[in-house]
């Protein structure tokens, strides 16, 4: 017999667990906070016509075919290979630092071979390697570290990278080639008309009921239903009981540009030294648009505000895991998704996790018996 799942949160995570749940013949019901689906991936065209990300640039890379394929059901995808630019003393340098990062910024005419000598030269051996900070002094040493890290760091997450975990600037590659695409995944390519027009595609399913402007803590009824996936924060689900988690949130600015073709060289230039914003990204690079104008966004990180990225750092994780004890014990209820995990996912990896969920879901329910 079908059964019936509430599911908190329309953004990957949710809206692919519905799919998967609703196409195995189940009634959804799929609530959301915002006045729109797709979460922080929403996009929308602007007062000018420009197709823009509301919540900052998202560019979708994935090595998993799996995931590939889901998504391809419901959208036709544009190649995108994303370039970023760093601003070091007024001047734009390939980001992540490649052999011609070295070279203009030194001065030099390093091959391969000499800029591998190069980084040797200047790393700093750490062991082992915990911290962000360990990350970048062991693969470029102090000069780089300081010149395109350690403000962007402290700007970003308001903390030194020494009190970040490792994995967040292990996000950032190091290379010797001149490869200066900010990713490597086997696919990377823009959904063909947009996010959104892509989750109301995942969305129209008749089994799939979608509320927005509604939150969780306003529901009443959760007995009616015989499954529970919730996709917010997971602090905010047990009333912060513990405390809260700390995520990191950003202020938004967008701005249009008239008569504008082109506003910079790349996707993105990132501000590592200057400026209260982190990065700029203009959008028509991303999605190809032709407009005689051109719309922008700069991110400000914030401490308070919407909830956007864990803050991976030891005593987060450790915060995070007296949270997951009382998950564990919410039998009827499946945590997923970049801010019930407390995970910095990227959105491949959100649907990656919400796929296997949705298979675990379908498990379980097919062992229930509703009374
Ligand atoms: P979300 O998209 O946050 O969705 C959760 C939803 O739950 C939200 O819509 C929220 O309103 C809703 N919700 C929360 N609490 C409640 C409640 N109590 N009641 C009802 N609804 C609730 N990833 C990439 O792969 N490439 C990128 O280029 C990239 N760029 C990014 C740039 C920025 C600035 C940010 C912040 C993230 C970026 N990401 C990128 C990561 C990507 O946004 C996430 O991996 C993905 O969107 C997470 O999906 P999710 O469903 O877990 O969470
Ligand atoms: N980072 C940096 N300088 C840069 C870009 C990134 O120091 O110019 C560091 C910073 O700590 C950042 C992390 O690397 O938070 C990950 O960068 P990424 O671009 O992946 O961040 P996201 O797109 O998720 O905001």
């Amino acid at each position: 017999m079908n059964k019936i799942s509430l599911i908190t949160g329309a953004g990957f995570a949710g809206s692919t667990i519905a799919r998967g749940l609703a196409d195995a013949g189940h009634m959804v019901h799929l609530i959301d906070k915002r006045p729109h689906i797709a979460g922080n991936a929403y996009d929308e065209v602007d007062a000018n016509g420009v197709l823009i990300h509301r919540y900052g640039p998202h560019i979708f890379h994935t090595n998993s075919d799996k995931v590939c394929q889901f998504l391809s059901r419901f959208t036709e995808w544009r190649s995108y290979e994303h370039r970023v630019l760093g601003v070091v003393a007024g001047r734009h340098y390939p980001f992540p630092i490649n052999r011609d990062t070295l070279n203009q910024l030194y001065g030099l005419d390093l091959d391969e071979t000499g800029a591998s000598a190069f980084f040797e030269s200047v790393r700093e051996p750490r062991h082992p390697i915990c911290t962000s900070e360990d990350v970048v002094l062991n693969s470029v040493g102090r000069d780089l570290y300081e010149k395109f890290f350690l403000h962007y760091t402290r700007k970003q997450w308001g903390l030194d990278p020494s009190q970040l975990k490792a994995g967040v600037a292990a996000r950032i590659p190091v290379r010797t080639n001149t490869d200066d695409r900010y990713f490597t995944d086997t696919f990377q390519a823009m959904p063909l008309h947009g996010y959104t027009k892509m989750f109301e595609r995942m969305l129209d399913h008749p089994n799939i009921n979608v509320q927005l402007g509604i939150d969780f803590s306003e529901l009443t009824d959760l007995g009616r239903y015989d499954h529970i996936v919730y996709t917010g924060p997971i602090d905010a689900y047990f009333k912060h009981c513990y405390g809260p988690l700390p995520y990191r949130s950003l202020r938004f600015e967008h701005q249009h540009l008239a008569d504008v073709q082109q506003f910079q060289q790349a996707g993105t230039v990132n501000y590592p030294n200057d400026h209260a914003y982190t990065r700029i990204t203009e959008f028509k690079h991303l999605t190809g648009q032709e407009h005689t104008g051109t719309s922008i966004v700069r991110e400000y990180p914030e401490a308070e505000g919407d909830p956007y990225y864990p803050i991976p750092s030891d005593t987060n994780e450790a915060l995070f895991k007296r949270y997951c004890e009382l998950a564990e014990k919410e039998s009827k209820v499946t945590f997923v998704g970049r801010l019930a995990e407390y995970r910095y996912y990227n959105m491949d990896q959100v649907i990656g996790a919400a796929l296997a969920s949705a298979q675990k879901i379908l498990d379980s329910l097919s062992t229930i018996r509703r009374t």
